[in-house]
């Protein structure tokens, strides 16, 4: 008996202990953590500058609400716009993802008031696309592009079209009177790993400001080192310059954390972007506390030392899975330590009524390893940043291994 809601299919584990790139369960038994927590606890388990940055802000001020001034959100917003972004602009904490993305889905409908249609009435839809994963609350699974995220919860909220990922045209075509911004996820995550083409993103741009949008990245997965370059759209279109941006997950290593950034750029009679939301036009009661401020601060100053060795070691998973040959992989796909790998489901032994990529997940955990699915072909590897060369073998041993026990042909 259990009371807790049950909105998760848990996978048949009890985790109690971390550390590095490994856990263990309540029987004593290891696992090779490619998971992470969802892509979470960037510098692995229980990393000793996390640790000590916790215990240490713990013993002296845990929190003390936004009324206040707080020091630890000062230099981490001064850590994140000079060091990671790198463009003039200003950050709010909050504590999730789709906190934060529900935060620049209110300042694309500021910036509708400040900036509206020719009739003089606002402008509010934000454009996002399918397979898009954008969070839990009301804003974030209207945003959302997959409809399994809404059953049950309409009457939908207005403002919001999915248009099909890396179509240029079809987002030319789409862009109306009361269009306001453009959100995407450099590369999704949780709908496949699907990686932006440069030219999608370039005309994106191009697109807002042709039309005075928005340019929104969703970074809640991948930003912070986890696609190489500390912010994912840089590896991918470097020159791009977004008006606001998203995370959450790895920033705070473990600890919850989100923030969003909105440029300093200026849209029009010396308005700033960044001064849209002015005071009492947004808020949080936990978000940006000492702790949490000082829990991210630890963990993104590591975060450039790390660049190289998610290079090497991305480098090391697609060559690895490729020199297979597997009957089971179509391919593999991605951008740095979020890696896809494709499934050749037909050729899968797939109990009845079971989806693919969850019945290997579930494999993979009785051989030693956590690595969760992205849809229903998709396997995903998301290991820590700072993942060894052994541990990468150690983990796709596992992975080619699982998959050959899987396969209805003899294996390669
Ligand atoms: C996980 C995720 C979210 C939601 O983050 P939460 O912290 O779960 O609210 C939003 N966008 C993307 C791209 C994500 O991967």
């Amino acid at each position: 008996m259990s009371y807790l809601l049950p909105t998760y299919g848990r996978f048949p584990v009890t985790l109690v202990r971390g550390e590095g790139t490994r856990v263990w369960d309540d029987q004593g038994k290891a696992y090779l953590d490619f998971c992470s927590g969802i892509a979470v606890c960037a510098l692995g388990h229980s990393p000793d500058v996390l640790v000590q940055a916790i215990q240490k802000q713990a013993a002296t001020l845990i929190h003390c609400c936004n009324l206040y001034h707080i020091p630890q959100q000062e230099e981490l917003a001064r850590v994140i716009v000079e060091d990671h972004v790198r463009i003039p602009g200003k950050v709010f904490f909050s504590n999730s993802g789709a906190e934060s993305n529900d935060g620049l889905i209110k300042a694309a409908r500021k910036f509708g008031h400040a900036r509206p249609q020719p009739d003089g009435s606002p402008r509010y839809e934000v454009l996002s696309f399918t397979r898009s994963f954008h969070g839990r609350t009301l804003g974030g699974i209207n945003a959302t592009g997959q409809d399994k995220v809404k059953e049950g919860f309409d009457p939908l909220l207005p403002g919001f079209r999915h248009l099909p990922f890396n179509d240029l045209g079809a987002l030319a075509a789409a862009i109306r009177p009361e269009t306001a911004a453009i959100l995407l996820e450099p590369v999704q995550g949780e709908g496949g790993v699907n990686v932006a083409t440069p030219e999608f993103l370039r005309s994106a741009k191009a697109l807002c400001e042709k039309h005075d949008l928005l340019l929104f990245l969703d970074e809640v997965q991948v930003g912070f080192g986890r696609c190489g370059e500390t912010m994912a759209w840089r590896e991918i279109a470097a020159e791009l310059e977004p008006d606001g941006i998203s995370w959450a997950k790895g920033m705070g290593g473990g600890f919850p954390i989100g923030a969003f950034w909105l440029s300093d750029r200026e849209i029009g009679e010396s308005i700033a972007l960044s001064s849209l939301l002015g005071p009492g036009s947004h808020g949080t009661t936990y978000g940006g506390s000492p702790l949490a401020c000082a829990a991210s601060l630890s963990v993104l100053g590591e975060v450039p030392n790390l660049i190289d060795n998610v290079r090497a070691r991305a480098a090391q998973i697609h060559d690895t899975i490729a020199s297979w040959d597997h009957p089971l992989v179509t391919g593999t796909r991605g951008l740095g330590l979020l890696v896809g790998i494709g499934l050749e489901v037909s050729k899968m032994d797939i109990p009845e009524g079971k989806l693919p990529a969850i019945h290997l997940s579930a494999e993979l955990l009785k051989a030693g390893l956590l690595a969760p699915p992205a849809g229903p072909e998709t396997l995903r590897l998301l290991p820590p940043l700072n993942v060894s060369e052994e541990e990468v073998t150690e983990a796709l041993d596992i992975v080619r291994d699982t998959l050959s026990a899987m396969t209805t042909e003899p294996a390669a």
